[in-house]
């Protein structure tokens, strides 16, 4: 029997709100017209594993275990291009053997259970990871562990103890009846887990005031083949490299996350959102330099990311006002500045910076969970929408946008290829940010061979210029080969062999 299985992010929500912003990307790569994919995954039914269905029988009931094909597909990719890319050519790799679904009381006496020279566990949160890091190589019998049991709630003193499975939006909800926030927003916030920002080392968009996971969090709770390790929640310690060094950036391979310990911060009650133009990117990035105090979120956007959501997602009767009073300000093509801060009165404003209002920052604000449905209205149109991130010295930035600009547009041009590149600044530090490049590419033919040549050539310049792998993303499957290849046989050291393919 033949089956489809939903690959696109947020598939079940409605994506018609970007569909002028996706028709102006497809205006500007003269796009043919092809027949709409659905965003699924067609497949055929997979050969249970009988012997293994009787082992882990033995350990769970049945509803906390799933031979089906399509819980198998679904708990088995992340959500990276390569990966929704290869699912609408129809070629996606091979699913694990079987997804169990273990809670506090049982997790335990599996773990113990399994020889870990046959099996190989994959913790797997929301999937919404875009590195292809639930990719295993092949050898040993691989099962998804759900988080989706591990949910639980604990108030110490002044810190939360938090079940990994919790998706961010659970774990907000839950907080704020109590006033409180994690301060941790990624885009994926409304599926990705606790468990997994940890295990990516993930950062989500109020940045600047609250850091990323490595900042927020105060340690984990778990377990690896030999058991649970002891469980510490202090505020700092000595101890060389620790449970929490080991669990952040683990990508699964280090250990099962089951509890996270977080700080606690106030809920803000009122913010400050505006928005500002510079007449340029290079402009934008050299005034923001020399700020000495950032606002929670601070996104400069280069100029074609600008013109697009000038073009698109703003595109109401306010737009005209604006380009007209952009055109005498000088910023008309110019470089959009999004400034929130999660207290009155105003941050520190750059120099140079032209006021454009409260508008694009509250749509911004409004959009800021629902913007991937535009990758989704692209993927089913036949292009290829990805992202990569990087993060680099004040000096570096804006080199960094001209050379990846140049070696796309080249690569572009070497391929017979249509495409456009875009990139903002966000997440800012004293000493630098990061960087982030949006890219939309197409061509008629052997799209997989395409992507791979892009991403390899954005990767490269990357490197060359002395930039981080990635900012947040994580290395995963996809990136690993681009870490100093010194540090790749370290890290495979302190896997745990139960979770880890060697
Ligand atoms: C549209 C979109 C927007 C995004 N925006 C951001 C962003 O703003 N910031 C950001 O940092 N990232 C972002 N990401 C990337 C992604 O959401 C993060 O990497 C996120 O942390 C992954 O969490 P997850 O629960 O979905 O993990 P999964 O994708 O399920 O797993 C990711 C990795 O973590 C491991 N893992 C998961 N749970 C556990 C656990 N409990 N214990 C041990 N290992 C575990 C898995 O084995 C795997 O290696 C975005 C992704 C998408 C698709």
């Amino acid at each position: 029997m033949a089956s489809s299985v939903p690959v696109l992010y947020g598939s079940a929500k409605s994506d018609t709100q970007y569909a002028s912003k996706a028709h102006s990307i497809e205006k500007l790569l003269m796009h043919k017209e092809e027949e709409e994919w659905d965003g699924n995954f067609k497949t055929r039914e997979l050969p249970v594993n009988e012997k293994l269905k009787k082992l882990l029988s033995s350990f769970f009931p049945i509803d906390q275990l799933s031979f089906a094909f399509e819980d198998r597909i679904a708990y088995s990719f992340g959500k990276s291009s390569m990966e929704i890319l290869a699912a609408r050519l129809g070629k996606l790799g091979e699913p694990v053997e079987a997804v169990v679904f273990p809670d506090y009381g049982n997790i335990e006496s599996m773990i113990k259970n399994l020889d870990p020279r046959k099996y190989e566990l994959i913790p797997v949160g929301g999937t919404s990871n875009v590195t292809g890091a639930l990719l295993h190589s092949k050898g040993k019998i691989k099962l998804a562990v759900s988080t989706k049991n591990f949910k639980r709630v604990e108030f110490r003193e002044n810190y939360v103890i938090l079940g990994a499975g919790y998706t961010g939006l659970e774990a907000e909800s839950i907080l704020h009846e109590y006033g409180f926030t994690l301060g941790n927003f990624p885009e994926s916030f409304e599926y990705s887990t606790l468990g997994g920002w940890v295990a990516t080392k993930a950062i989500g968009q109020e940045s600047n005031q609250y850091g990323g996971m490595e900042n927020i969090i105060i340690g984990v709770r778990m377990i690896g083949s030999a058991g649970f390790f002891r469980e510490e929640f202090v505020p700092r310690n000595s101890e060389g490299l620790d449970l929490k060094t080991l669990a952040l950036g683990g990508e699964g391979r280090t250990g099962l996350i089951t509890d996270v310990a977080f700080k606690l911060y106030k809920n803000p009650t009122r913010r400050f959102f505006n928005s500002y133009f510079f007449k340029n990117y290079e402009e934008g990035i050299k005034q923001i330099s020399k700020m000495k105090f950032y606002p929670s979120i601070l996104r400069l956007s280069d100029e074609v990311e600008t013109s697009i959501s000038l073009d698109g997602e703003f595109n109401t009767p306010m737009k005209k006002l604006y380009e007209g009073y952009l055109k005498i300000t000088g910023a008309r093509n110019g470089s959009m500045l999004i400034m929130v801060n999660n207290s009155i009165p105003s941050p520190e404003i750059p120099r140079k910076a032209i006021n454009a209002g409260k508008y694009p920052a509250r749509q911004w604000l409004e959009g800021r969970y629902s913007r991937p449905a535009l990758g989704n209205i692209l993927w089913k149109k036949g292009m290829i929408p990805d992202t990569l991130e990087t993060s680099t010295t004040w000096s570096n930035l804006y080199n960094v946008h001209k050379a990846v600009q140049q070696r796309f547009s080249d690569q572009i041009e070497k391929e017979h290829a249509k495409g456009i590149i875009m990139s903002h600044i966000s997440h800012i530090y004293s000493s630098g940010a990061c960087i982030y490049f949006t890219f939309v590419i197409w061509r008629e033919d052997d799209q997989m061979k395409l992507l791979e040549n892009v991403r390899d050539v954005i990767m490269n310049t990357f490197i060359e210029n002395g930039c981080a792998v990635s900012h947040h993303h994580g290395p995963g499957k996809y990136l690993e080969k681009y870490l100093d290849e010194k540090i790749t046989p370290i890290r495979k050291r302190i896997y745990d062999p139960l979770f880890s393919e060697d």
